[in-house]
């Protein structure tokens, strides 16, 4: 089959279009066709090497596609369904995974992070990992749901445990995460108050549902939110942008607030001044993907129409390359997708 392969790390440069053995496919196994995969911000930390990466490597961790084979010991889906998967490994048999707590298995990680992901033509995947979609929702569209909709929907739910009414700032509006956010803030009746950098990503953040828009270029966003909210401060904090952000989203909190983190887009390390932390009594919460229930329960919402994927742009898979590039240019608002 035809795969993105990197066989070393570094720029867009690595990004190989060649030929591979196609995937060894188990009896327990389901056999997919990949026909979209989106992008996320993880592969491009993946690309320039993260601890852990094995070469050569599949990048690609959403994935929709049709299924070309089932396994012997597999019941319940037929070849040729339209499916998604869900975009992380674990080993289904642990204490954690039998009590639904996949994003903490020893064995877990994303797909192509530290397994072979989906920027190919076939993969091999357990199971438990495959979900039909409805017709409503075509491939790009569905590709661009799950990591991002899990992700999001872990950290306002499962993690920051939102209530209606509640005021939430989402960071970053064009991210997939923060379409993401923004749509389950509103889902759940919050206030939200989201950031953009430009007059054609407010507009769009505005379409979502965001009720304020901090034009994070041109405002400080913790004065405007000091604004907006009376002096009083959000609720909660959807971060996921790090340095460049971290210091204006503590600011935002109310006293009490929650900050909840899912990623480091501008780098890992930040600073906390403790007094602030202690004496406002902030809740600093990480937030990684996501559990299989979880996914389920949002995929629910996207399925029926409440919840909407945002596809910005699609390459050819040949055209990997070109799309690093893009995104790393950050003008896209909403998922990049990629076609094999
Ligand atoms: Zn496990």
């Amino acid at each position: 089959m035809k795969a993105i392969c990197i066989h070393e790390f570094g720029g867009p440069e690595v990004l190989r279009y060649e030929d591979v053995a196609d995937p060894q496919f188990r009896k327990d196994q389901v056999l997919v066709r990949v026909k979209a995969c989106a992008m996320n911000h993880l592969d491009i930390w993946v690309r320039k090497g993260l601890p852990g990466v094995k070469l050569p490597h599949i990048l690609g961790s959403d994935i929709a596609g049709e299924i070309a084979e089932v396994g012997e010991y597999v019941t319940g889906f037929k070849v040729g369904q339209r499916v998604l998967l869900a975009p992380m490994h674990f080993c289904n048999r642990c204490a954690k995974c039998s009590a639904g707590l996949q994003n903490q298995c020893r064995e877990f990680t994303v797909l192509g992070n530290l397994v072979d992901g989906g920027n190919c033509e076939l993969i091999a995947t357990p199971a438990v990992n495959v979900i039909p979609i409805p017709d409503s929702l075509d491939f790009n569209q569905a590709a661009s749901v799950p990591l991002v909709f899990l992700t999001a929907w872990h950290m306002l739910v499962g993690r920051a445990g939102v209530c209606p009414g509640q005021t939430v700032l989402v960071l970053g509006a064009n991210s997939g995460v923060g379409i993401a956010g923004i749509q389950i803030a509103k889902f759940f009746n919050c206030r939200v108050i989201t950031t953009a950098g430009d007059d054609r990503k407010i507009a769009k953040a505005r379409e979502l549902g965001a009720d304020h828009i901090i034009n994070h270029y041109k405002q400080k966003i913790s004065e405007e939110v000091r604004n907006i909210t009376n002096k009083e401060g959000v609720d909660i904090v959807l971060e996921h942008v790090g340095p460049a952000t971290w210091e204006e989203s503590v600011k935002s909190l109310k006293p009490a607030g929650t900050l909840v983190t899912c990623g480091a887009t501008t780098g890992p390390q930040v600073g906390i001044d403790l007094r602030f932390v202690y004496s406002r009594q902030l809740s600093l919460l990480g937030s990684y993907m996501g559990t299989m229930g979880e996914l389920h329960e949002v995929l629910k919402h996207v399925f029926n129409g409440t919840l909407k994927p945002v596809v910005d742009k699609t390459f050819p898979l040949a055209e990997t390359r070109q799309a690093h590039e893009y995104m790393e240019k950050s003008q896209m608002f909403g998922k990049i997708v990629l076609n094999p």
